[in-house]
């Protein structure tokens, strides 16, 4: 559900780029770093329905990429174009390119649960299998043969909990089923189950948004640790999010992508109109 934006919150999501809180983006006329994913003239229909029109976005390495707009405007279609998501929902068309490193990943030589590897999803609800921690951490890298001996998962488990900023909380309790943590614990186990499998992009779907605050300003810290070592791509509704954790963002509306640019440009110095009503709260 997206929450209504008001003036109020605008103004908190302006003030959080004014004052560069939790935030390193820098000048908006910085150098653009490597591309690691890239949509090119991306058309998406449900049945009929077009649901996403010529979007065209590059998503940089080592940067978190926020989507934002107002609900139904296409964001986490657009999200689960990038791991092929979309292929289990029927009646789905699509037409353009998806690139992960050059590499068009719609292409018909593409292992779509290899690409997944490459890819990986954090959902909003968080979704631990119903197994131990340990087990959460271990099923991917094992099934896909990346670790094979006990000694190989043990320090996969632990490394990966350990990226997740989980480990201190569970390193004594792996054999809990992951169902057994709270909210923010088990969003943190699903984002070090995405981890494990060494992928270079991660999806985030509004992944702190059935949070609590406390649980979400711990999510938003590991988003912003994880930058270092990953692509990431997150929706979200929330506009002081997006300027706490994202380098770049892109504003859709309707489908279309409206703007995008650095996450300073776009939230302090927009050139469309229609970003500077979102952004303000006129429509939400
Ligand atoms: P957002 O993430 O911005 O809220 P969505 O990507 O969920 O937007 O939805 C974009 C549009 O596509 C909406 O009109 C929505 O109703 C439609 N849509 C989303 N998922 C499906 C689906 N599985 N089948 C048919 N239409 C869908």
């Amino acid at each position: 559900m997206e929450t209504e934006l008001t003036n109020d919150t605008a103004t908190e999501a302006r003030q959080t780029m004014t004052q560069g809180v939790d935030n390193d983006n820098g000048p908006s006329q910085k150098e653009r770093p490597e591309v690691r994913m890239r949509a090119r003239d991306l058309n998406l229909w449900y049945g009929n329905t077009q649901a996403l029109h010529d979007i065209n976005l590059d998503m940089y390495s080592r940067e978190v990429t926020a989507l934002i707009g107002p609900s139904g405007c296409g964001k986490s279609t657009f999200l689960r174009c990038l791991n092929r998501m979309n292929d289990l929902i029927p009646e789905v068309r699509l037409e353009g390119r998806v690139e992960l490193d050059g590499e068009d990943i719609y292409d018909h030589s593409v292992d779509v649960v290899q690409l997944r590897t490459h890819v990986g999803m954090v959902f909003q609800k968080p979704n631990p299998f119903p197994k131990s921690i340990y087990e959460n951490i271990a099923y991917a890298p094992r099934l896909h043969g990346t670790g094979t001996s006990r000694a190989e998962l043990d320090a996969l488990v632990e490394s990966s909990l350990k990226r997740a900023g989980l480990w201190n909380e569970v390193a004594d309790r792996l054999d809990t089923p992951g169902t057994e943590l709270s909210g923010g614990q088990q969003q943190r186990l699903c984002i070090a189950r995405a981890i494990a499998v060494n992928p270079e992009v991660i999806l985030m779907d509004e992944p702190a948004s059935a949070l609590d605050p406390l649980a979400t300003a711990t999510v938003e810290e590991l988003i912003h640790e994880l930058k270092d070592n990953y692509t990431i791509v997150i929706v979200t509704h929330n506009l002081q999010q997006a300027a706490r954790v994202a380098g770049y963002t892109a504003f859709f509306h309707m489908g279309k992508i409206v703007e995008f640019s650095d996450t300073d440009t776009l939230f302090t110095n927009p050139t469309e109109q229609r970003t500077e009503d979102y952004i303000t709260g006129r429509f939400g």
